[in-house]
């Protein structure tokens, strides 16, 4: 079992059968678990066994299963689930942070993920934010004293790949902790953890489920840093994945693989069907030669992922338009899924970041987020054509 391949370890890791045998992962919609005498009890509050739970908050057979087929993909020891994937960038930065402490951010980062970081310097923790793509940046931001780094390893929306391995060396030299929220990236033949990630997040709302059902999220590390730092705030604070979303997720785990890689070779396709195409003024894909970041790419992913960032040299106006002319793609915020989704981030998923804030990050009044379902990539490009062509 240690040497299986991920996609091994996808479709058996972390099975924990019932008395029954079945074959088809359960789901333990319980919250409590029942006791065989009063001394089993005492005995399970002081240390519980790897099959035995107390309370749903502190962990369910279901969502351990999920917890540990994740964690075998990724290659951690460990994995502790959440909520959403918020609710784990946010127990994460809790757990690792005291007042004082110094954390070392880039800046392109989900909205979310900065309102938690404005957060934190309330309670006098300092937050320094860099330009994630410029080694410079992290050289000079790096020093002694910063006690956590946080990154994504592809920025939403713009698509800037961050390398891992070049920042992760910056921060182990002066002991912080490296936090990589992989959700864009997917642990699909791009492990954070092995190109030197400490702690990896994901959002499994995204690619795990796969079909916009339902939210998810989960830490992976250390046995030390789960068990040691998360565990203990997350169990008490409550944000604990429903064992039903944990089944969705472990089952989407089974085919993960296969959906993502089939999703980034359509991507890729469509990428290269509309490169040079008048319309754009850019067209960002991290699987093509021209993307400013392809060496990272190359080195810490073996395919370009699952999005595209289209930005229209008509501005809004031509935005809206594509969208409007699109058939299959659904006007949408989520990504990962089944179905193609577009997004006009400036109007929606950014709309309140500020004007000069949007300029530094790219997100310009044409820019479009395609995220690449499962349909026929020939429909796909087709369809982008004839909506390029209506504007
Ligand atoms: C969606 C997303 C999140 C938040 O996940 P939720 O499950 O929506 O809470 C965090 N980081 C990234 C990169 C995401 O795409």
């Amino acid at each position: 079992m240690d040497d299986w391949k991920p996609r091994t370890r996808a479709a058996h890791g972390g099975t924990r059968r019932s008395q029954y045998g079945e074959v088809s992962e359960a789901i333990f919609l319980t919250q409590g678990f029942v006791y065989d005498s009063a001394e089993q009890a005492e005995a399970r509050f002081l240390e519980s066994g790897p099959d035995e739970f107390i309370y749903a908050r502190y962990g369910n057979p279901t969502v351990r299963m999920f917890e540990e087929r994740l964690a075998g993909i990724e290659g951690t020891e460990d994995g502790f689930a959440a909520a959403s994937g918020m609710a784990a960038v946010n127990a994460v930065l809790m757990a690792a942070t005291r007042p004082g402490d110094r954390i070392v951010a880039a800046r392109a980062l989900f909205g979310s993920c900065l309102y938690i970081l404005e957060w934190l310097r309330g309670f006098g923790v300092e937050v320094v934010l860099v330009d994630g793509t410029s080694a410079e940046d992290w050289r000079a931001a790096l020093t002694e004293g910063t006690s956590l780094v946080f990154l994504e390893t592809i920025a939403n929306p713009t698509l800037e790949v961050i390398d891992i391995a070049l920042v992760a060396e910056l921060a182990h030299a002066v002991g912080a902790l490296l936090v990589v929220d992989n959700t864009f990236a997917t642990p699909v033949g791009a492990s954070a953890a092995a190109a030197g990630a400490d702690v990896v997040i994901y959002s499994s709302t995204k690619h795990i489920d796969g079909g916009g059902r339902g939210l998810g999220g989960v830490v992976l590390g250390s046995e030390d840093f789960i068990r040691g730092t998360y565990e203990p705030y997350a169990k008490h604070t409550g944000a604990a994945l429903s064992p039903f979303n944990a089944w969705m997720h472990l089952k989407g785990l089974e085919t993960l693989d296969l959906r993502v890689r089939a999703m980034a070779e359509s991507a890729s396709r469509i990428a290269d069907a509309l490169a040079g195409h008048g319309a754009f003024a850019r067209m960002i894909y991290p699987g093509r030669a021209d993307h400013p970041q392809h060496a990272a790419v190359a080195r810490q992913m073996d395919h370009g992922g699952t999005m595209l960032a289209l930005d229209l040299a008509g501005g809004k106006a031509a935005a809206f338009r594509f969208l409007d002319a699109l058939h299959i793609p659904v006007i949408s915020n989520n990504l990962g899924d089944a179905k193609s989704i577009v997004t006009h981030p400036a109007t929606t998923t950014h709309q309140r970041l500020p004007d000069e804030q949007k300029q530094l990050l790219g997100i310009t009044p044409g820019l479009v987020r395609l995220s690449v379902g499962l349909e026929d990539s020939d429909d796909l490009i087709a369809d982008i054509e004839a909506a390029l062509a209506v504007i």
